[in-house]
């Protein structure tokens, strides 16, 4: 065989690939870090992701409402440049904290590490943590909150959960949002929930309209809340 039919890495491919193992370890450590870190002060803390529009700011406002006098909430804002979400969840009289990740896609759990030294983890319940909008590599970083939750909304066309398998794997609840749009959006919620059930079995489904409140008590009720 000619050298050129074989292909080597160059200088550090190899060595990146490691890193970025170490790095996803790394992760993973912190996580366990946060994780203990809310149990200790009684924390429930939800990890909520999805692509920018899908309608992960709205879900959280609307629970945020409905839940606020019962439980004493918290967010944490994650946005790669803006204070948009957290502006907007803040209106609702919950302490609320911006990350930005700059050119990062994802949350990480060393960013939520830092962000739980701005709050007073002792007086919370409930932390809704919004993650980077992006269906890939939030999957890949755990940041230690207890549930996991995924907003697909029908807008997004019908293939999103196909497309992004590995972030249902890993979560507890998927909110399949803005169904007062599927007939205009000629998508079928149950499909979506159908594909998300074929990756995880275990995975809750529900069906929501966050912008008017539709299915937030039974999402609420699949985080083992009390509505
Ligand atoms: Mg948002
Ligand atoms: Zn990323």
């Amino acid at each position: 065989m000619s050298s050129e039919m074989v292909v080597k890495p160059a200088e550090g491919e190899v060595f990146d690939i490691e890193l970025e193992e170490d790095f996803l370890r790394a992760n993973r450590e912190i996580a366990e870090k946060v994780r203990r870190r809310l149990e200790k002060s009684k924390v429930l803390a939800i990890d909520v992701m999805g692509s920018v529009g899908s309608g992960k700011t709205s879900l959280i406002e609307s629970a945020v409402e409905k839940m606020k006098h019962r439980y004493r909430i918290a967010m944490i804002a994650g946005d790669v440049a803006t204070t948009i979400d957290a502006d907007r969840v803040e209106k609702h009289g919950v302490p609320t904290i911006q990350i930005n990740t700059g050119k990062e896609c994802h949350l990480d759990a060393n960013l939520v590490d830092k962000a739980l030294s701005r709050l007073a983890l002792d007086d919370l319940d409930v932390l809704f943590i919004e993650n980077v909008g992006n269906l890939i590599c939030p999957g890949d970083f755990p940041i230690g909150a207890q549930r996991r939750v995924v907003v697909v909304s029908v807008t997004e066309g019908p293939y999103m959960v196909v497309k992004h398998p590995l972030i249902f794997q890993t979560a507890d609840v998927i909110v399949i949002n803005k169904i007062d749009l599927a007939a205009a959006m000629e998508v079928d919620p149950d499909m979506l929930a159908k594909d998300a059930l074929k990756v995880n079995s275990k995975i809750k489904v529900i069906k929501a309209s966050a912008k008017n409140g539709q299915g937030v008590d039974d999402f609420i009720k699949a985080l083992e809340l009390e509505v």
